[in-house]
């Protein structure tokens, strides 16, 4: 059986292979960058595209999904679980609190830096016997037939070429594969430029998350390893983000989150190096076509107001992965187009609730008509108050009706 050829080892590329190498899959994993060698650099975790400054939260499912591969173990040394959720618009009366005693859950997720996260993704796959990892090679050309999909790439001005029956896309947003296929992208475009760091405050933690939704922009605190230590997603007006960049703008910086966030996480006393992120919605017209799958980013890239995108794109690599390991069971061609169109199918339902769960949150949020607002804080005292919306926006968040 040939390998499976997953183009893009981002954090959704890597993972996905080490879910097809547990099914006893062979895979061939194609990077454009070169990974850095952590050997070489000791006991750091120095960056790479995809596993950068950004912390992600992971739902309960996720958390589950690495249990599976036997993760978690090393993962959570440096993660930290979401005991309460405190929702809440700044000069407004409406908040919420979602509290893990309450909705009777252990957490509601667990936040990692994603250094770490790739870092262990990573070296669980060099050390992987089923995966062919090939990285500092781009994927220059793309094209298929009934049997078999041709890839041509290029490592070090030399041209490569493999071919698979199956080829999964999981080269981002701005992904070649789905170019070179044809098929085309809804694009939304938020106007907004998510500023990330990590910060210390003179209260700890205590396992309490924040998004506060500011006239700036929609602000979340998430507890990191370490008492104090939170990560920082603040999504501004593009063409703004440069006031908040920079050693210059520590201080600045520090006194804005101070005053969005008065004492609640108390004095706010350090901060990291500020990363900046565009914003926008691009969602693909179709995540298959003829032999091959579009992938996280790749099929889905979402707001990362609720912390959901990357929950997302491991379900569906969870999913793929099951009726994977039924063809392969069965004997069945791996690229089957009818059984990637079922697998498409049976995906619709998560994928709309969430993208539409998020978009909305973001769209509403920044609306600063006034009857609006009294609608948000309205909500929010009903989502505070009314028995049974907490147990399923909880449940939503921690990624279990999937
Ligand atoms: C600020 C921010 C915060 C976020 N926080 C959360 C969160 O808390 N929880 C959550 O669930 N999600 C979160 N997300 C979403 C999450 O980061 C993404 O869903 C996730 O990074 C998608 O990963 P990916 O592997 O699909 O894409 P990418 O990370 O873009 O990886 C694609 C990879 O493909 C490679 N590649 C591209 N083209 C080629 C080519 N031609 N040949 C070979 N390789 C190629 C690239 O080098 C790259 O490594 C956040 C997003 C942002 C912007």
């Amino acid at each position: 059986m040939q390998a499976i050829i997953i183009v893009g080892g981002g954090m959704v590329g890597l993972s996905l292979a080490l879910m097809l190498a547990k099914l006893e899959l062979k895979v061939t994993l194609l990077e454009a960058i070169k990974y850095p060698d952590y050997q070489a650099q000791g006991g750091e975790t120095p960056y790479h595209s995809s596993f950068d400054a950004r912390n992600t939260a992971l739902s309960r499912r996720s958390v589950e999904i690495y249990q599976e591969l036997g993760l978690w173990e090393t993962l959570q040394q440096y993660a930290t679980p979401i005991h309460q959720v405190h929702i809440s618009e700044q000069g407004s009366f409406g908040k919420a609190k979602l509290v893990n005693t309450e909705e009777k859950v252990e957490s509601f997720g667990q936040v990692i830096e994603n250094a770490w996260l790739g870092r262990v993704l990573l070296q669980s796959v060099q050390k992987n016997a089923f995966i062919e990892l090939i990285d500092g090679v781009q994927v220059t050309q793309l094209s298929q037939d009934k049997n078999k999909v041709s890839i041509t790439a290029l490592k070090d001005n030399h041209e490569i070429q493999l071919q698979s029956q199956l080829v999964i896309a999981a080269d981002g947003r701005d992904s070649f594969c789905r170019q070179a296929l044809g098929i085309g992208v809804d694009v939304h475009d938020y106007d907004q430029v998510a500023i990330v760091t990590t910060v210390q405050t003179s209260k700890p933690h205590q396992q309490v998350g924040f998004e506060r939704f500011s006239p700036l922009g929609p602000l979340a605190l998430l507890p990191l390893h370490g008492d104090y230590r939170r990560s920082v997603v603040w999504p501004v007006k593009k063409g703004t983000e440069q006031e908040w960049l920079g050693e210059e703008n520590d201080q600045h910086f520090l006194d804005a989150l101070q005053q969005t966030y008065g004492d609640r996480a108390g004095k706010f006393e350090k901060t990291g190096k500020r990363f900046s992120y565009p914003l926008s919605q691009v969602l693909a017209h179709q995540q298959i076509s003829g032999r091959v799958v579009l992938m996280g980013n790749a099929a889905h890239t979402i707001h990362p107001v609720a912390g959901q995108g990357f929950n997302l794109c491991l379900r569906d690599a969870f999913v793929l992965c099951r009726y994977l390991a039924h063809q392969q069971q069965h004997g069945l061609d791996l690229g089957d187009h009818e059984m990637l169109k079922s697998y498409e199918q049976a995906r619709l339902s998560d994928q709309k609730k969430v993208i539409f769960f998020c978009d909305k949150v973001v769209r509403g949020f920044s609306n600063h008509n006034p009857i609006l607002k009294i609608a948000r804080n309205t909500g929010l005292l009903a989502f505070d108050l009314i028995p049974g919306v907490k147990p399923m926006v909880a449940t939503f968040a921690m990624g279990l009706k999937a």
